[in-house]
């Protein structure tokens, strides 16, 4: 059975009715359980497992110290282009949206990367949007093996690959993939995803496996939580997590939470996900997958990132520009879209140490 497979037979379920049947014995049950199924794991996403979240962050806690310790890896991700071909329409760089459209040289790449890591950071995430002609994997290539003297993890965040174009990413120097379905609702997908390659769902869905299948040693996976109705979208990326764990058990998965943020053009309609929900949907993902890393974004403000911290959190970005050329070059693109944590590198640091944990740039190298 394949992810897209997997996924699909849930997508008859009616979430509604199987919510108003989930009674508070039935969530102390999953609480006590030394690992969870996929029923235990949409308990504790369910409305009436709000009133266990302290009970939650226990068993998160501890889950996260045990397979994790005390570090938070640090990274920063790193614009090389913002030409794209699709319409994203919770995207500033939606191909309808007027902005300013740049691309980086190999010159002004190198240059961006040693800016980079001068602010210390060792892993890093290159991003592009999707446009094969702006951007082909040659470019991209090319790109990693310029600036991979520089970094200790280099993960990419660009569109779908073939099996063998990832390979030729990671013999040069890739070893990490982000790559988030945005939204796991196929009809949501449809509608988010008018136009351009990104409108093949099953085509994204099924990316990180072909990664998987060419070698690479970490995947990033979420849904932008604001799309559809977040507790199924938590639903189905804890089981798109649980299938690539269970057929790739040397892959190291990382969750995301990102909620959506503003951004230039297109009106989306958006769901309603608060902090709270955000909290519920990062704890049960610890529960259910004890191995997987937990990714905050500076999509979150300052201080909510940093209360995340003891309950599983991972990687943080910090420093983050959403501009291409952000960290080096002066005559900057449009961003894609707003952040909301604009600390400095030493601030976030700092505020990780407070918490008893330790801020690393490195956890990480390939042989
Ligand atoms: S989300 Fe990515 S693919 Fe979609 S419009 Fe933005 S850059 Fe392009």
């Amino acid at each position: 059975m394949s992810a897209y497979e997997k996924i699909a037979t849930y997508e008859t379920l009616d979430f509604a009715a199987f919510f108003a049947s989930v009674t508070e014995d039935r969530i102390r049950y999953a609480l006590i359980k030394p690992s969870i199924n996929e029923e235990d794991f949409l308990c504790l996403l369910s409305p009436q497992a709000e009133n266990y979240l302290e009970e939650m962050a226990q068993k998160a806690h501890k889950i996260a110290l045990n397979q994790f310790g005390r570090t938070v890896v640090l990274y920063t991700p790193m614009y090389l282009a913002n030409y794209c071909v699709n319409a994203c329409t919770y995207c500033g760089y939606n191909s309808s949206n007027e902005i300013k459209r740049k691309k980086l040289s190999l010159e002004d790449a190198e240059k961006e990367a040693l800016a980079i890591r001068n602010q210390g950071f060792r892993h890093i995430i290159l991003l592009t949007g999707e446009s094969r002609t702006h951007t082909p994997v040659s470019y991209i290539k090319d790109c990693i093996s310029l600036i991979k003297k520089y970094f200790s993890s280099i993960s990419i965040e660009i569109y779908p690959l073939e099996q063998q174009e990832y390979r030729q990413l990671i013999e040069a120097g890739a070893d990490g993939l982000t790559i988030y379905q945005e939204v796991y609702n196929k009809d949501t997908y449809k509608t988010v995803h008018p136009k351009g390659p990104k409108s093949n769902y099953q085509y994204r869905l099924e990316a990180a496996e072909r990664a998987a299948k060419s070698g690479i040693h970490s995947v990033s996976i979420g849904a932008l939580l604001g799309l559809s109705p977040w507790r199924q979208e938590a639903f189905f990326t804890g089981l798109h997590g649980q299938y690539l764990q269970d057929n790739y058990p040397a892959l190291e998965l990382t969750l995301s939470t990102p909620r959506i943020r503003p951004h230039k053009g297109t009106e989306t309609k958006i769901y309603e996900v608060t902090e709270k929900n955000l909290v519920q949907a990062m704890l049960a993902y610890k529960i259910f997958l004890p191995r997987a890393g937990i990714n905050i974004t500076t999509r979150e403000s300052a201080e909510f990132r940093d209360n995340l911290i003891p309950l599983g959190v991972t990687k943080m970005s910090a420093a983050v520009s959403t501009q291409v050329g952000g960290h080096s070059i002066e005559d900057k693109s449009t961003s894609q879209f707003d952040i909301a944590d604009g600390r400095t590198v030493e601030e976030i640091r700092c505020a990780i140490r407070e918490k008893g944990y330790n801020p690393i740039f490195k956890d990480w190298e390939p042989f």
